[in-house]
């Protein structure tokens, strides 16, 4: 296939959409920036706090360029891919490597379920490690962690002791704090207490980040495309 066919094909490719919008970044380090959102449909895990079951399944196909022009006029340079699961999107990477391209820093939210090395250098993975009290802790891609790079972040969602204990076991065995930029641990809401969480954190000296969702508090928790 020659340069242009494969062009071709990679601007037709289509990825399955729940919705595009501008917000602001509500975790990792990036919380706080101007970001635009890509939210794919479709999800193969059931976390019991899922807080976008709405984007679990569903969506519309569009192709790899109408999405970078729904960007474009959105026009924001920092763009997160997230879903539902953006790598279950085999057009995924095309769609990572075209925004950089087009100027953008481009952040990964993602499951960890899926292989992440599929991404293009220089693509921020902000990966989940799913603890035992989300129900989904046995689909946790182990083998990701040592794809994981310097500016690369890894978040854990507690809704209880065990999970931070969990987190706390995963943090020391995979020296994570000396691997990515941040460790990220945030409470799942209305199941911890932010301050139990915290108290927990410093009474450990744990090397992570303590986060709040900060889109849950600027707009109603439930509100979607925010
Ligand atoms: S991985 Fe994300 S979208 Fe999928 S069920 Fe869990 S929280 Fe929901």
């Amino acid at each position: 296939m020659g340069l242009g066919a494969h062009a071709t094909m990679e601007r037709s490719e289509t990825l399955q959409i729940a919705e595009i919008f501008k917000s602001i970044q509500g975790e990792s380090t990036w919380a706080g920036l101007p970001c635009v959102f890509v939210r794919t449909a479709g999800c193969n895990l059931r976390c019991v706090w899922c807080d976008t079951a709405y984007a679990r399944d569903g969506g519309t196909p569009m192709t790899v360029d109408e999405i970078l022009q729904r960007v474009r006029e959105l026009d924001c340079k920092l763009v997160e891919l997230t879903g539902g699961e953006p790598l279950l999107q085999a057009a995924t990477p095309v769609l990572a490597r075209r925004l950089q391209e087009a100027g953008h820093t481009v952040l990964v939210e993602t499951s960890g379920e899926r292989p992440i090395e599929v991404l293009p250098e220089g693509v921020i993975r902000i990966m989940d490690l799913k603890c035992p009290d989300s129900g989904e802790c046995e689909r946790n891609r182990l083998e990701n962690i040592r794809h994981l790079k310097r500016c690369d972040e890894v978040k854990f969602v507690l809704a209880s002791r065990r999970d931070y204990e969990w987190a706390r076991a995963q943090i020391a065995a995979h020296e994570l704090a000396a691997k990515v930029n941040a460790v990220l641990l945030s409470v799942a809401f209305g199941r911890l207490e932010p301050a139990q969480a915290v108290k927990w954190m410093l009474d450990d000296k744990l090397p992570a980040r303590f986060q709040l969702q900060a889109h849950k508090f600027i707009w109603p928790p439930e509100t979607k495309g925010v």
